[in-house]
């Protein structure tokens, strides 16, 4: 029989607290009155993280796990837990426990008033670095300007969603997937639940700079066609400014004979310009373009190495 509850929880170099997050999710799934499974993905960690959670598996059978034969990165692995969850209602959370999993009870009550999408948004950072929290600050905003949906900022990957949207999301054949933004796509009722986004409980974070840097751009190309429209723009703007300098060089002809600036000098600052402007134009088509191509390719999002607690091969889920 299926569970009611599936709960997904990407690890990548966790064993720190997966313990810590064994203990508090147990409890959590003690209190639901139906019968829950809790699907942990092995993102290709490179310490103990998979030993622990086949130890799991072993004491408590709810907790099943898929282990990707390399790191795919967060959000395949997310995905890679959307195709294997059975249950109605399916949470997602991070392993280290900065979403607290104290909340689901709070999530599953919306979702038994009827929302199909519950998120939670975070209201406050703790001891996250400056760093972090100005380029999220930035980020969230500007995507929301520049998206085609409607992305509620400050929100991560915490959510409750529904069978029917998780369905449609697992349809969904995209290989460059940012979560947050096919989850409002989507549609349905959606609603959110504000909460106070806990320190990391142990470990390190990772989600490096350059890992966050291609998610970020991820979410803008996938959602937004601004900046391919943005050369267009830059390209007006630079004949504006090169039909200004025809004028002030005759100006400077017929009126200053003597002018410091001389013809070689405006010609460079034009040349140097007007490069950079194609530079950063081909830049962005060959986001989109790259995008095209793995799109083509059509590879599978991840590889299986290691399934516990299924009876069903990866083959069947595709
Ligand atoms: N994670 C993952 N693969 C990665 C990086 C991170 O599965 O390549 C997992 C990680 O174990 C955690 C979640 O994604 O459960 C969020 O990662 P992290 O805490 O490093 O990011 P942050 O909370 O700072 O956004
Ligand atoms: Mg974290």
């Amino acid at each position: 029989m299926n569970p009611k509850y599936s709960f997904i929880v990407p690890v990548y170099n966790e064993e720190k607290s997966l313990p810590e997050l064994y203990r508090r999710m147990q409890i959590v799934m003690d209190k639901l009155e139906e019968p829950a499974e809790l699907i942990l993905i092995n993102d290709g960690s490179r310490d103990r993280s998979l030993q622990l959670l086949r130890d799991f598996h072993d004491k408590d059978p709810r907790f099943c796990y898929l282990g990707l034969a390399r790191n795919f990165g967060h959000q395949i692995a997310v995905t890679a837990g959307l195709n294997f969850a059975r249950g109605e209602c399916i949470v997602i959370l991070d392993a280290d426990l900065q979403d607290p999993p104290e909340l689901i009870p709070q999530m599953v009550e919306k979702w038994q008033q009827g929302y199909q999408v519950v998120y939670a948004q975070r209201t406050l950072r703790h001891k996250e670095r400056w760093g972090k929290r100005v380029t999220a600050y930035v980020f969230y905003r500007l995507l929301n300007r520049l998206a085609d949906v409607d992305i509620p900022t400050d929100t991560g990957d915490f959510c409750l969603i529904d069978r029917q949207v998780v369905n449609i999301l697992n349809s969904m054949p995209e290989r460059n997937r940012y979560i947050r933004g096919l989850r409002s796509w989507v549609g349905f009722r959606q609603t959110s639940i504000r909460f106070e986004r806990d320190p990391r409980f142990a470990g390190e974070v990772g989600y490096t700079f350059s890992k966050s840097l291609a998610l970020a751009v991820n979410a803008l190309v996938s959602f937004s066609k601004v900046p391919l429209r943005l050369s267009t723009y830059v390209g007006l703007f630079a004949a504006a400014m090169a039909i200004l300098m025809g004028l002030l060089v005759l100006y400077w002809r017929l009126f200053l004979p003597h002018s410091p600036l001389t013809n070689f000098t405006i010609i460079l600052v034009a040349i140097f310009f007007l490069g950079a402007v194609q530079l950063v134009s081909i830049g962005i088509l060959g986001e989109y373009i790259g995008r095209i191509y793995e799109e083509v390719k059509g590879r599978p999002l991840y590889t299986l190495a290691e399934v516990r607690g299924f009876t069903c091969h990866q083959s069947d889920k595709f």
